[in-house]
């Protein structure tokens, strides 16, 4: 098994600035590469947020976080990765855009490195495709904030081989996370199970079954989730919601994964949830009070 020893992040958004601090606070040599510039700079000042505020709550020594920034190396030029052994992809959610820099990270990279995916809802094969090394190519599925959530998918598709996958599953490991193995159908595990539920909920409030607070407020205390299910689909973004229900409902052609009405009324409207600053609730006020959805 080839030690990693260079890691190379591609995005430095949400979920690319997350995964490089991981990585990075895991002692590995991180290079962060983002096409844009502001990208890159609101990506590493969210690092030294995050890394600031684990030092505040005691969490991590003011050494730990020197010794994470100093494996960080940030860039637009996609050159650096290059030098990786192992590189994580977490651009924007788009088929094309993802193909075309898989294609140019191919021709770059040498023949060892393995390539990972942190995509939500496309088919790892259909990027491994576009690659000469399907077998080493998987998806590593992170959750959000990377740096407190403690799972990964690791996602096999029908071509990636063994080794490759004992190689993830350990950099996972490595990360100080808890890998599970998924295949490569729509949802992976997480989503597959957790949209079904969401898109019950709004299909709930559309039917007036309860309230939207009564929904949340049975969910938490009578099911002992965190958050109830409305809070929830505000926290993820209703057009990303919506946007991955219509992805599992084609692959899968079951009513279940529809977006209902409701959902898609309010992703025309711009309710995208906590974001935009309304969806099932309105976050303008403190508290954020239930939305009046004409309902
Ligand atoms: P984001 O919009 O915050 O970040 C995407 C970044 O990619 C941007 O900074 C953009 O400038 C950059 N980018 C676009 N094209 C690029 C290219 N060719 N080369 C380099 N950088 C490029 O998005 P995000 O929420 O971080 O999501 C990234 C990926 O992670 C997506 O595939 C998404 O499905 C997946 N994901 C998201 C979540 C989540 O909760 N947001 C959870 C798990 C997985």
């Amino acid at each position: 098994m080839t030690t990693i020893s260079t890691v190379a992040v591609l995005g430095s958004g949400l979920m690319g600035s997350g995964i490089a601090q991981t990585s990075a606070a895991a002692g590995i040599r991180t290079i962060v590469q983002d096409t844009s510039e502001t990208q890159l700079k609101s990506g590493q000042a969210a690092i030294a947020k995050s890394l600031a505020r684990f030092v505040e709550k005691g969490k991590l020594s003011a050494e730990q976080q020197a010794a994470t920034l100093a494996q960080l190396t940030f860039t637009t030029d996609l050159a650096g990765a290059a030098e990786a052994d192992f590189v994580i992809e977490a651009v924007t959610e788009d088929l094309t855009v993802k193909n075309e820099l898989w294609r140019e990270l191919d021709r770059r990279c040498g023949p060892a490195t393995i390539f990972a995916s942190n995509t939500s809802s496309l088919s790892v094969i259909s990027m491994a495709a576009t690659t000469s090394r399907p077998d080493r190519f998987l998806g590593l599925h992170f959750f959000n904030p990377v740096p407190l959530m403690p799972l990964v998918e690791v996602v096999r598709s029908v071509q990636t081989s063994p080794a490759t996958f004992e190689q993830a599953w350990a950099l996972v490991l490595r990360l100080g996370k808890q890998p599970v193995a998924a295949r490569d159908a729509s949802g992976f595990i997480v989503n597959l199970l957790l949209i079904p539920y969401l898109l019950d909920a709004i299909r709930a409030l559309e039917r007036g079954v309860a309230s939207t607070v009564d929904l949340d407020t049975a969910l938490r205390l009578g099911a002992g989730h965190p958050m109830g299910p409305l809070t929830l689909a505000d926290f993820v973004g209703l057009d990303t919601l919506a946007r991955s229900a219509e992805i599992m409902h084609e692959e899968y052609r079951e009513t279940r994964y529809a977006p209902p009405a409701l959902l898609r009324r309010m992703v025309t409207a711009g309710f995208y949830g906590r974001k935009s600053g309304r969806g099932f609730y309105d976050y303008r006020h403190d508290p954020p009070v239930a939305t009046d959805l004409g309902l």
